[in-house]
C-alpha cells in the first residue's frame, strides 16, 4: 500500500485544535481524511459512533491493546482511553488520502516517533491557562470536575510544546486556521 502522509494535531482541550481539524478538512486541495480513533468514554452531543470516534467498551479496548492492534493509545484522563487503530491508518492510505488526527499530545509524539518521515506534528497553543478555562467553560460539555481534569492536565501538556515540529499559538482562529492550512500545504507538497 502506498503511505500517504500524516498530519498530527495535538494540544490541550478546548485549544481549538478541532475546529482547526475541521477547517483543514474542509480544503478539498488537501486531500485529508480525518483518523476516527477509539474512545471509551460516552458520546456527547451530537457526537456520532462511526463519524467522531469509535466508541467502544473499556474491555474490548482492553482486548485490542492485548492483540496489538493500536498504533498509539491513551488512557487520557482516568477510566477514558483514547486510541488509534492501525486499520484506520490503513483504511485511509488505501482510499489514497493523507491522514488527519485530532489526538492528544502523548499520542501525537508517539505517532511521530513511529513514523517520522511521514509525518507533521502540530502543537496547537491557548493564549493562557486562564483563556483555556473560560473556553472550556462556555462549551459546558463537561461537569466542573471534569473541566478541572482537563486544565490540570493542560498544564503538564503545555510543556511538550517545542517537541513538536510546529507550534501554532490560537489567538485569533481565523489567522491559526490559515496558518495551520499553510503548514499543511508547504509539508504535502514533497
Ligand atoms: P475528548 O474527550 O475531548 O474528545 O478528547 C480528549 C482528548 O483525547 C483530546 O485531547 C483528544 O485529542 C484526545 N484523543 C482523541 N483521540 C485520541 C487517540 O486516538 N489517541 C490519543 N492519544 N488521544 C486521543
Amino acid at each position: 500500500m502506498k503511505k500517504g502522509k500524516l498530519l498530527v494535531f495535538s494540544a490541550p482541550s478546548g485549544s481549538g485544535k478541532t475546529t482547526i481539524v475541521r477547517h483543514l478538512l474542509a480544503q478539498a486541495d488537501l486531500n485529508l481524511e480525518f483518523s476516527i480513533s477509539a474512545a471509551t468514554r460516552a458520546p456527547r452531543g451530537q457526537e456520532i459512533d462511526g463519524k467522531d470516534y469509535y466508541f467502544i467498551s473499556i474491555e474490548d479496548f482492553k482486548k485490542h491493546i492485548k492483540t496489538e492492534d493500536f498504533i498509539e493509545w491513551e488512557e487520557v484522563y482516568r477510566d477514558n482511553f483514547y486510541g488509534t487503530l492501525r486499520s484506520e491508518v490503513e483504511r485511509i492510505w488505501a482510499l489514497g488520502k493523507n491522514v488527519i488526527f485530532d489526538i492528544d499530545v502523548a499520542g501525537g509524539l508517539r505517532i511521530k516517533r513511529k513514523f517520522p518521515e511521514e509525518t507533521l506534528a502540530v502543537f496547537v497553543k491557548p493564549p493562557s491557562i486562564d483563556e483555556l478555562k473560560i473556553r472550556l467553560k462556555k462549551r459546558s460539555t463537561e461537569s466542573e470536575d471534569k473541566i478541572n481534569m482537563r486544565i490540570a492536565k493542560a498544564s503538564v501538556e503545555l510543556a511538550t510544546a517545542p517537541q513538536f515540529d510546529k507550534i501554532i499559538k490560537n489567538y485569533d482562529l481565523d489567522i491559526a486556521k490559515e496558518e495551520a492550512y499553510l503548514l499543511v500545504k508547504d509539508f504535502l507538497k514533497d
